[in-house]
């Protein structure tokens, strides 16, 4: 089963791919993880992208359709993906699309997770993440440990996002809602789209999306 989580930044995309991982062996595919890994590992493509990352914008459609074609050609045959933060552009979209068929793969279920603006600046702003294992707490609902160890694989990288301020949340905001928006009609179009309530507790969203999944 291939499937995309689809919603705004904050709306809890990477933590319930993270379960879906755990739970059904999937695998998930961030195109932000992969971003940036590659400026924490200092590539050309990692430099170039950092300014644009940090302001809140979009990198190209090029840069990430390239990343996803290289880690479905590598990874091909496991099958039961998690797109986390793909597609974000129509392009994108397409791209994905033909790249599936070209793997003689399908898309299953699109779950759009809807989430109010002023929910997403306060988990955002809280939000805090493990370098290692992506872990996430939230200074309000699951705050760092006082040891600052990550409870899941004790590393004492728990960082918070050089663009989880309010300033390029408004920019990533803008470009949600300008560029990737689009793509809920494009998928309720096709049939695939399923909608599920994001501001619910992490384990009723889980409950709504496994729902949704069948
Ligand atoms: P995320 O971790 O999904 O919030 O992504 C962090 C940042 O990486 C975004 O604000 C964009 O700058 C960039 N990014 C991640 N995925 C994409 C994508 N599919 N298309 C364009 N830019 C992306």
């Amino acid at each position: 089963m291939n499937i995309i989580l689809l919603g705004p930044p904050g709306a809890g995309k990477g933590t319930q791919a993270r379960k879906l991982v755990d739970e059904r062996n999937m695998v998930q595919l961030s195109t932000g993880d992969m971003l940036r890994a590659a400026r924490t590992s200092g590539t050309a493509m990692g430099k170039m992208v950092a300014a644009v990352m940090d302001r809140g914008d979009l990198v190209t459609d090029e840069i990430v359709i390239g990343l996803i074609r290289e880690q479905l050609e590598s990874d091909e045959g496991k099958g039961g993906y998690i797109f986390d933060g793909f597609p974000r552009t129509l392009a994108q979209a397409d791209a994905l699309g033909n790249l599936l068929i070209e793997m003689g793969e399908n898309l299953d279920c699109v779950i759009e997770m809807q989430v109010d603006d002023d929910a997403l600046v306060d988990r955002i702003t809280a939000r805090a993440t493990c370098a290692d294992c992506g872990e996430v707490y939230n200074d309000n609902t699951k705050p760092i440990p006082a040891d600052g160890k990550c409870t899941n694989c004790g590393s004492s990288k728990i960082q918070r996002r050089a663009d989880d301020n309010e300033e390029s949340l408004r920019t990533r905001l803008m470009a949600y809602y300008k560029q990737t928006s689009p793509l809920i009609g494009y998928y309720y179009a096709k049939g695939d789209l399923k909608s599920v309530d994001g501001l619910a507790s992490m384990d009723d969203v889980a409950a709504s999306i496994a729902k949704a999944l069948g």
